[in-house]
């Protein structure tokens, strides 16, 4: 029979008596790593404390120290140390403390050699296959944190949930909220939908659903963003500072059977911003800060389509400023660009909020009004002529303003119809200012 895992342990033997002692050296010798021999408990002891030994195999009864003391020393130091005692059968007392230090075996003398090295050949198959598991141990947990260390240097906010519970955060979902654990987030949000502010993406989820079955409405979420194009997937959320802060937001099932999803979200704030006033600057005229003629193009095709399938009518107004070439020449370019200010904002003002107003160009302003027929826009219109006419601008005194406005009609096409608006202005110049002419 081979004691294969003997081969691996450091043996610590002590014996008092010599023929026994010399009797096992000879085996022990060949079969352990390595192996001590002491004659009596003190040598024992200190061969112990000098070296680093995995199993002690030991007698009982010995002068100076016996096994009992000598074992009771060496476990203080060492807690876990296997030790096999061998002991007479007229040894009892000793046998009895022998079992109170939990030792890992006795044997009883005349110990069969078989039952020696088959017993500490287990102790050391154990001892093996603890620092195995020890060693597969610490190199999962090396592994746990290297994936950790990755996960928490990421930007991104990362949360793994099955949007019922949240197992697990990044520091960086931490730091956003300003907490130190989950378990503060969990205190202010049962789920992670209530951190997102509501926009259409959050609102094509039932808030009844988010709150009864969050498991479900995590899946359709899911379903949702896999169907939403990339550059919509954007959610809102509020931070620590209570800062609004844009995020693109992804989703993958992790594990299909408990639902358990990565949500990443990544910080595109800066970049929403950015675009919103690149939009802003398109749409906006610089110097009135009112619509320009982009946005008012834009939104005039969406209401044509919009008049088409409703038939409601629909009308304009162009406005062109009285003899504004004379407040150029009379009192100079920048109190020119003051009176057209003064004048944006006052019409600004002055129309309704469904109404669109815009800077056609120059000194040319347009009006779209919604759903209004062409007597309600005149109606309109005078009123806001009226307005502008009461004005009076420190310096350059009196400004009035012609109106040209006309209703849209059956197979007008915008060409048409702003051709017929601007005629309608012209007859109103031509009438002498400061009024409204209609076609
Ligand atoms: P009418 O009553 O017939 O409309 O006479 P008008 O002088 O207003 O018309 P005209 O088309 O002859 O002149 C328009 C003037 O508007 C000429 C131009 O210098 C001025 N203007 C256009 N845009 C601006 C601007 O942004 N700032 C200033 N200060 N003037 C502008
Ligand atoms: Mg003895
Ligand atoms: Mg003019």
């Amino acid at each position: 029979m081979t004691y294969k895992y003997l081969k691996t342990a450091k043996i610590l033997y002590v014996e008092d008596d010599k023929k026994v002692r010399e009797g096992y050296t000879k085996t022990l010798n060949r079969c352990a790593k390595e192996l001590y021999v002491a004659d009596d408990g003190e040598a024992g002891l200190e061969l112990f404390k000098k070296l680093s030994i995995d199993i002690v195999v030991s007698d009982i009864k010995m002068p100076h120290m016996n096994g009992i003391d000598m074992a009771k020393a060496i476990m203080e130091t060492a807690p876990d140390i296997p030790i096999v005692f061998t002991t007479a059968h007229n040894e009892t007392s000793f046998l009895f403390e022998a079992i109170e230090l939990q030792v890992d075996a006795y044997i009883l003398k005349p110990v069969p050699i078989k039952t020696l090295m088959s017993k500490i050949n287990k102790i050391s198959k154990n001892i093996l296959l603890e620092k195995v598991n020890k060693m597969q141990h610490a190199e999962l947990q090396e592994q746990k944190n290297i994936l950790q260390n990755i996960i928490d240097s990421e930007k991104n906010m990362l949360i793994v949930t099955d949007f019922n519970n949240i197992s697990f955060v990044n520091n960086s979902f931490l730091d956003f909220f300003e907490i130190e654990i989950i378990e503060d987030f969990l205190k202010r949000y049962q789920t992670l939908f209530d951190i997102f502010k509501h926009n259409s993406l959050i609102n094509s989820i039932d808030a009844n659903i988010m709150k009864s079955d969050p498991a479900k409405a995590g899946r359709l979420f899911y379903e949702l963003l896999k169907n939403t194009d990339e550059a919509k997937r954007i959610v809102t959320i509020t931070d620590g500072l209570l800062k609004d802060k844009h995020y693109y937001i992804n989703t993958v099932i992790i594990n299909n059977n408990s639902n358990l999803y990565l949500v990443s979200l990544t910080d595109i704030t800066k970049i929403t911003i950015e675009k919103n006033d690149a939009e802003k600057k398109a749409y906006i005229d610089g110097l009135t800060g009112v619509y320009n003629r982009n946005k008012f193009e834009e939104v005039f095709s969406y209401e044509l389509l919009r008049k088409e399938r409703y038939s409601e009518p629909l009308s304009i107004a162009i406005l062109d400023i009285d003899h504004f070439k004379e407040f150029n020449d009379n009192y100079g370019h920048l109190i020119g660009d003051e009176v057209l200010v003064m004048i944006a904002d006052t019409l600004k003002r002055n129309i309704r909020k469904t109404d669109i107003f815009a800077r056609w160009g120059g000194e040319e302003f347009v009006i779209l009004f919604a759903e209004t027929t062409l007597e309600d826009a005149i109606k309109t219109s005078d009123l806001l002529r009226k307005k502008i006419e009461s004005l009076e601008h420190p310096i350059a005194g009196k400004i009035t303003i012609s109106f040209g406005v006309t209703e849209h009609r059956e197979k007008d096409t915008s060409i048409i119809l702003f051709k017929r608006c601007d005629e309608a202005l012209y007859m109103a110049k031509e009438a002498g200012r400061n009024c409204i002419k209609s076609l």
